[in-house]
């Protein structure tokens, strides 16, 4: 394996592929630090987006003409590199979604509302991005479901023991995130699935910070249901990804209705399309699609294990240079993470931290990045967070870290 540690050129070749990093951001070299929120989209992923509105943009799966014919084929074969680039065993398994919240709305709407009876259990974690939580609060509400969290240690990780004690004969689903948005934290899933399986529990996976930073694998986790996002897998904004195994889903009824999601419709009754059609309601996100296969194409061109052994390289040069300025204080700080750093500075507010590094060319995320149960956790309002991907350099790094000791001198702390 040709590494990518103390490999500038190919670094700087690689960087070349994302248009966007030529930039300047207030006169200086644009250093992007936001890529848990949102990675920068290669030029392999701008030009597919091109080529399909220029060259032959057509509806899909309605008409018998060439264009449309070929929307359709791309739009298909997309379907099938998703499948192929999580395993998954069927490309009816793979339904396209608007990204990770519809898919995990998906879930408990079309999957849990009608499985799930009064006095039933889910079980989630307090570290839970917003949209792995909300859903099944509102399901709670509606259904009389009880909802359990799986509790977080000191260091941002999911205390074990307790999962096992929450587990119950009541327990119908567990949905957890595997990397966690605001602490970085990667949990052990397949541990967490295996256990829930053993009692016949439906296992969820919200892997919207992992598809970018781990090989997925379905089968392997074996896991009934993930959700992932695009946008944050240098594909397009407004795509997504819902992974169901087919005796899931085709016993499913859809959630949202209306064209191309039926067999026929009379003026009594509609049937329901096959998988995948019958999630697919409505004109879909041909674009959408189209673009995110060009980005597995070209995320799995540049070799999944380099990457992650880069990205991993990254984050330890990062978490050691950020440990060496005592006034930040690291907010997740487990055994195994993944190209996410929280941090607070004293008490400058996070906002004010970026709007300093803003100014310097560098973005970052400030706020509660959608878990305030984890700021609660902490006693925190908010975090800054840097994240990374293998676009990133040690040397934009050490510009944050420059950068940070400007936002010190500015607040004289
Ligand atoms: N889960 C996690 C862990 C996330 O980081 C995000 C996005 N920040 C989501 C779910 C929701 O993704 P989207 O907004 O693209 O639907």
């Amino acid at each position: 394996m040709n590494s990518l540690i103390n490999n500038p050129q190919e670094i700087a070749q690689i960087r070349n592929d994302f248009p966007i990093l030529q930039t300047k951001m207030n006169g200086k070299p644009f250093i992007y630090l936001d890529s848990a929120a949102s990675t920068q989209k290669p030029k392999v992923v701008i030009d597919a987006i091109t080529d399909l509105y220029t060259n032959y943009y057509s509806n899909i799966h309605r008409s018998v003409y060439h264009y449309s014919q070929l929307s359709t084929e791309r739009y298909e074969n997309a379907r099938e590199i998703i499948r192929k680039f999580i395993n998954a065993n069927r490309f009816e398994e793979i339904i396209f979604t608007s990204g990770a919240t519809e898919s995990l709305n998906l879930i408990a709407y079309s999957y849990a509302r009608f499985n799930l009876q009064e006095g039933d259990e889910i079980i989630i974690t307090e570290m839970e991005h917003h949209a792995n939580i909300v859903p099944w609060q509102q399901l709670a509400k509606e259904k009389n479901l009880i909802l359990k969290y799986i509790p977080i240690n000191e260091r941002g990780e999911l205390v074990w023991e307790e999962y096992a004690k929450l587990l119950s004969p009541r327990t119908k689903i567990v949905s957890l995130v595997h990397i966690s948005n605001s602490l970085g934290t990667i949990n052990p899933v397949k541990e967490i699935f295996a256990k829930a399986k053993k009692v016949g529990v439906v296992t969820c996976l919200d892997a919207s910070q992992s598809i970018q930073h781990t090989q997925i694998d379905v089968q392997d986790l074996d896991c009934d249901f993930l959700a992932f996002s695009g946008h944050k897998l240098y594909g397009p904004t407004g795509i997504g990804v819902l992974y169901g195994k087919f005796d899931l889903l085709d016993k499913m009824v859809p959630f949202k209705t209306g064209g191309d999601m039926i067999k026929s419709v009379t003026l009594e009754k509609t049937i329901f399309a096959d998988l995948p059609e019958r999630f697919e309601a409505g004109t879909q996100n041909i674009e959408g699609a189209i673009g995110l296969a060009a980005a597995v194409i070209y995320f799995q061109s540049l070799g999944i294990d380099r990457i992650l052994e880069y990205e991993n390289h990254l984050l330890n040069y990062a978490t050691e240079k950020i440990m060496e300025i005592p006034e930040v204080k690291i907010i997740g700080t487990a055994e195994k993470k993944a190209s996410i750093i929280s941090f607070i500075l004293e008490d400058i507010h996070p906002h004010d931290i970026g709007t300093i590094l803003d100014k310097q060319g560098i973005a970052i995320r400030t706020g509660q990045h959608c878990t305030q149960p984890v700021m609660k956790c902490f006693g925190i309002p908010a975090t800054a967070r840097a994240s990374l991907a293998f676009y990133n350099t040690e040397e934009d790094i050490n510009v944050l870290i420059k950068g940070l000791k400007t936002v010190i001198q500015t607040f004289n702390v």
